[in-house]
């Protein structure tokens, strides 16, 4: 059983931006080296959030207006009204969806549903760099 972690960055555009991630943590697990084991992607930031999603143009649209819903920008937040970066928003849609996500691999591939890919969503209200952390326990 070995651990391993790897890195890969990325520049980020703007608020509700969704970046599919998958090929960077695909690249990340066969740098690694192991068959078979467990992962995490992982964000260190709290404006930032990964989890899986079907990549096509109508969940592209979708999930980004469900956000507005649940969470909108345009209501008063204690965390902008301390620290006026106009960024509470992000803070709450980030905590809701988390920073991190696990997935399971086997004979060096990840263990994704056909039609589900691994995304970033910047949530915070201007681009960013960001670093992104893969940290993999297997053989
Ligand atoms: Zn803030």
């Amino acid at each position: 059983m070995a651990v391993k972690t790897q890195i890969f960055e990325l520049e980020t555009r703007h608020d509700g931006e969704i970046i599919d991630i998958t090929k960077n943590v695909q690249q990340a697990l066969t740098s690694s080296g192991l068959k078979n084991g467990i992962l995490l992607v992982f964000v260190p930031g709290a404006t930032g959030a990964i989890t899986t999603i079907e990549y096509e143009p109508g969940l592209l649209h979708d999930f980004p207006d469900a956000l507005d819903r649940l969470i909108p920008k345009d209501i008063a937040y204690e965390h902008h009204l301390r620290w006026q970066d106009g960024n509470g928003h992000s803070h709450v849609r980030a905590s809701f969806l988390g920073p991190g996500l696990n997935v399971p691999f086997s004979e060096s591939k990840l263990m994704l549903g056909t039609w589900q890919q691994i995304v970033f969503l910047e949530l915070d209200n201007k681009g960013r760099h960001r670093e992104i952390i893969v940290q993999l326990i297997g053989e």
